[in-house]
């Protein structure tokens, strides 16, 4: 019998130390901390044991936090475990964020007879300034550095993330960034705005009224956007989600399986699943993962399936993310029956006002409707 395919996502949520930005789970933590939560990791993963009789895995993502900050040996044991757990298939696509300075070129050669084969790097700019300000702990330097450490130690699919949007930063300055990675030629990039999360410095610092004056405007925030697209296209990169960016076949197969429905399991804290029709996701706090994975697999089994329509709104939020946008074949191919008719309106609503187009029997947002995506796909949720 064919195995159904599984991406299996491992959260790393250790830091050097919190950007200024971010929300993410993820905190400093002593080496006595960081081998605790991967003996619980481990408990968590071999819990779901049961998976592996009916599924292969076809992509592994390590993200964090930091994953390329813990000693290389718990990312080994992990990858060990889930070998032993599952078959792999032959084409499986490996990725292990890393953050610019904290490779080495030991660490790399252990990343890759781990079978790793693709490296997304967190650079954000390659303007110290702004690196600075956004509290990163590495300079363009030291990024370029591990970079050219990854391609000697053999990494042939690399993303590299950057950020836009950011507190002063002029359109010649993310020209600058972007026109620099795009120099080095990874196969991959993601290019994200800037968006200022409750609870953070920068929420305190950008969030209020008087802070918003140092943020570009939406005028020169979508000004930005659209540049990247059109410069990226002329160096062989083309848009195959929002903000993400690849050479000919090298999307990043992993996000590709949360974009288009495909299952996936999660581990660590914060993790969130996708298995068996069942959303669930682990809990955010550190203090509170252990306690519950030790029974993770019961609180996967107790967790209700999605109901039809509640999976028909996914496929039509998260498909109108992607390039390929949305298909009506496709959509009666998954569940059975044709796009219900408030769907069938909004979507001709928007082709007639050019916020999408019909590109064979697909339909997706054009740039402007990408504009206003956010709008529009929370749209289809509210049926
Ligand atoms: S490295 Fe990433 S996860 Fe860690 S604090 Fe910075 S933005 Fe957050």
């Amino acid at each position: 019998m064919e195995k159904t395919p599984l991406s299996v996502y491992i959260h790393i949520p250790f830091c050097v130390r919190k950007c200024l930005y971010c929300d993410f789970p993820s905190a400093p933590g002593t080496p006595e901390e960081i081998a605790y939560y991967f003996r619980v990791l481990q408990k968590e993963i071999r819990s779901f044991e049961a998976l592996g009789s009916l599924r292969s895995v076809s992509t592994v993502f390590f993200g964090g936090g930091t994953p390329s900050l813990v000693d290389p040996k718990y990312i080994g044991q992990v990858m060990d475990l889930l070998r032993a757990l599952y078959p792999f298939d032959k084409e499986v696509e490996i990725t292990l964020e890393a953050n610019p300075g904290t490779v080495t070129k030991k660490s790399l050669a252990a990343y890759k007879s781990m079978g790793i084969n693709r490296l997304s790097f967190g650079l954000q700019s390659v303007n110290d300034g702004e690196l600075k300000l956004l509290g990163r702990i590495h300079t363009y330097e030291d990024f370029l550095r591990s970079y050219e450490l990854a391609r000697e130690a053999g990494f042939g699919n690399i993303n590299v993330d950057l950020m836009s949007a950011l507190p002063r930063q002029t359109m010649e300055k993310w020209k600058k960034s972007l026109e620099t990675v795009a120099n080095l030629e990874p196969e991959h990039i993601s290019a994200y705005s800037l968006i200022i999360e409750e609870g953070t410095p920068f929420a305190e610092a950008y969030g209020t009224r008087q802070g918003r004056i140092y943020l570009p405007g939406e005028e020169t925030e979508r000004a930005m956007y659209h540049w990247t697209k059109e410069f990226l296209e002329g160096r062989g990169y083309h848009r195959y989600e929002i903000s993400n960016y690849a050479k000919a076949d090298r999307e990043c197969r992993h996000n590709l399986v949360y974009w288009t429905g495909g299952e996936y399991i999660g581990f660590g804290q914060s993790a969130a699943s996708y298995v068996d029709g069942r959303r669930f996701q682990n809990p955010a706090d550190r203090e509170e993962y252990p306690q519950y994975a030790r029974t993770a697999y019961g609180n996967f089994k107790k967790t209700r399936p999605l109901s039809l329509k509640e999976r028909e709104e996914e496929y039509m939020f998260l498909g109108l993310r992607t390039a390929r946008g949305v298909s009506r074949e496709e959509f009666k191919e998954r569940f059975g029956e044709s796009f219900p008719g408030t769907y069938e309106k909004k979507l001709m609503d928007y082709c007639s006002r050019g916020f999408m187009e019909k590109a064979n029997d697909r339909i997706r947002l054009t740039d402007k409707g990408i504009d206003v995506s956010n709008v529009i796909m929370a749209d289809f949720l509210q049926d």
